[in-house]
């Protein structure tokens, strides 16, 4: 890969400026700090046929995955290739901050209207913020940091629970090696907690772990497990990790050694963890299983403390409260005509009685007029329409409101995108299908518009010329046509009580 920098900042603002993707974004912060050592950009073709045919990259070095970037056509189409002050690209954050320049050294097309753009990258701007950006330290400063002698490496991407920490004691005995402890901090965890939470949960075992350095990593999941391991290895050792300790078996690539540890168990005759077939059966008891963790969450009992320091507890229950007093996101989706609206109305009326909580009613023809104002029904409209009603759900419910919206919401992409955005800002999302069939949603035409649609006056009708794809993913299931509104009303409300998102005292005699 070429290292020679030859851009000058003035031209720095001729140069057109993109966002990349948050995964991308990761990567370019892991190549701008070294994590990503010997890497200097993103990898251009030659290195990408490469890293594929040998895992390594083209000039030898040893390399195990892609890094790659891609932009949309257009931002490309004035570089030129072969005059270095006419081929830098300027990335920034999502808030539009220059981030990085890129020298781009290669482009070439990849899906329609992308291009893969590949080159070294150099820091501009003032760095990065966010919260926690002190725990960001780059690897050679780290490096500076540790003691000689073996390093091991834990990439913490859960809470440390007593089991884990058993284990991480005994690594460090066991190796006589310094603790460095790696947070994941560019997505949500694999259990759905936010960066900072997960850091503050690790800081609130630090007391009970062996000394340790703590860093916060943004090394984004790529969706494969075994490339992640083998990023998240590279990654451990920029940062001078000569040992890891994991809990999969996976291959750890870069020249590290791995730790399988072994399944740890609680002693109740002494309170010790140790390894489980060296207690008797019955005094022993098994680390709890996330879900174990999250029910007992969900429904506001304790962690118990022979699991979980208090301190770490603390800070789960305070990410994930009861689900009675989390925000909540009851996303309805039908064909027009199904309901959808009506039974919000009536669920919003029941719990706004109730008062618990603070309650946004994003109805379709209100959002259409306020929130999506000037969008049509072409497949990226409605898309976007229903992208901003989840935004905008998700939001409410990140205060601990709830959210009611009932867009048609035809496409199970934009569903589930909702979901996400639901479960990112750490609430629930309860999808209701109205799924009372097209005869009868066509015979009530509320609105005229089958009407309409049938006599070609009306294009793009849902049902009738534009697909409805049914949701798999459910969670409630109401057909009305022969149940009448309080019926479906008071099968939503039992639901939601059940589940544990309502208060019972609501439930309807
Ligand atoms: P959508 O919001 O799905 O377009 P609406 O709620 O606006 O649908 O319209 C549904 C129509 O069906 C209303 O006229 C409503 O009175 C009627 N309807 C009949 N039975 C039910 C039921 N069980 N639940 C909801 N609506 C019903």
């Amino acid at each position: 890969m070429s290292n020679g920098w030859v851009l000058p900042d003035e031209l720095l603002r001729d140069a057109p400026a993109y966002t990349p993707r948050p995964y991308e974004l990761a990567d370019l912060e892991l190549l701008l700090t070294g994590a990503y050592a010997p890497l200097a950009g993103f990898l251009g073709r030659a290195d990408l046929t490469s890293v594929a045919r040998r895992g390594r990259l083209a000039d030898g070095s040893p390399w195990p995955v892609p890094v790659t970037l891609q932009v949309p056509a257009e931002l490309v189409s004035g570089l030129d290739l072969n005059n270095p002050v006419e081929r830098g690209l300027v990335l920034t954050d999502p808030e539009g901050a220059p981030t990085a320049l890129l020298e781009v050294t290669d482009l070439w097309p990849t899906t329609q209207g992308w291009y893969g753009v590949g080159g070294p990258v150099r820091r501009i701007g003032d760095g990065g913020h966010g919260p926690f950006q002190r725990l960001r330290r780059a690897p050679a400063e780290v490096r500076e940091l540790l003691p000689p002698g073996r390093v091991l490496g834990v990439i913490a991407d859960r809470p440390l629970h007593r089991p884990q920490l058993a284990q991480i004691a005994h690594a460090v005995r066991t190796l006589a090696a310094h603790l460095l402890i790696l947070i994941p901090v560019a997505n949500t965890s694999p259990d759905g907690l936010a960066p900072e939470v997960l850091v503050r949960s690790i800081f609130g075992a630090r007391d009970r772990m062996p000394p340790a350095t703590i860093v916060a990593v943004p090394i984004a999941r790529r969706g494969d497990d075994i490339w992640d391991a083998l990023l998240r290895a590279r990654v451990a050792r920029a940062y001078g990790v000569t040992h890891v300790l994991s809990t999969t078996e996976m291959l750890t690539g870069g020249g590290l050694r791995m730790l399988v540890p072994r399944e740890l168990a609680y002693d109740n005759r002494d309170g010790q963890w140790r390894w489980r077939d060296d207690i008797p059966p019955r005094n022993r008891r098994l680390p709890l299983g996330q879900e174990e963790i999250e029910d007992l969450l969900d429904r506001g009992f304790p962690l118990p403390e022979w699991h979980t320091p208090p301190t770490v507890a603390k800070e789960l229950t305070r990410a994930r409260p009861p689900r009675r007093h989390r925000g909540l996101v009851v996303f309805f989706t039908g064909l027009s005509g199904s309901g959808k609206s009506t039974i919000a109305r009536g669920l919003a009326d029941a719990l706004r009685e109730s008062g618990d909580r603070t309650l946004t009613l994003l109805d379709g023809d209100v959002v259409r007029r306020e929130l999506s104002a000037g969008l049509g029904f072409s497949r990226a409209d409605r898309d976007l329409n229903v992208r901003r009603i989840g935004w905008v759900a998700a939001e409410v419910a990140r205060h601990r409101g709830l959210a009611i919206c009932c867009p048609i919401a035809p496409y199970h992409r934009a569903r589930s995108i909702a979901r996400e955005m639901a479960r990112s800002a750490g609430a629930g999302f309860v999808l209701v299908h109205v799924a009372t069939p097209l005869a009868v949603c066509e015979r009530r035409d509320r609105k005229g518009l089958y009407a309409r649609a049938r006599a070609g006056q009306l294009t793009g009708m849902t049902g009738v010329d534009d697909p409805y794809e049914e949701p798999k993913d459910a969670d409630v299931v109401l057909d009305t046509t022969d149940l009448t509104v309080e019926e479906c009303v008071h099968l939503l409300l039992t639901h939601l009580t059940e589940t544990g998102w309502v208060e019972s005292r609501l439930q309807p005699a």
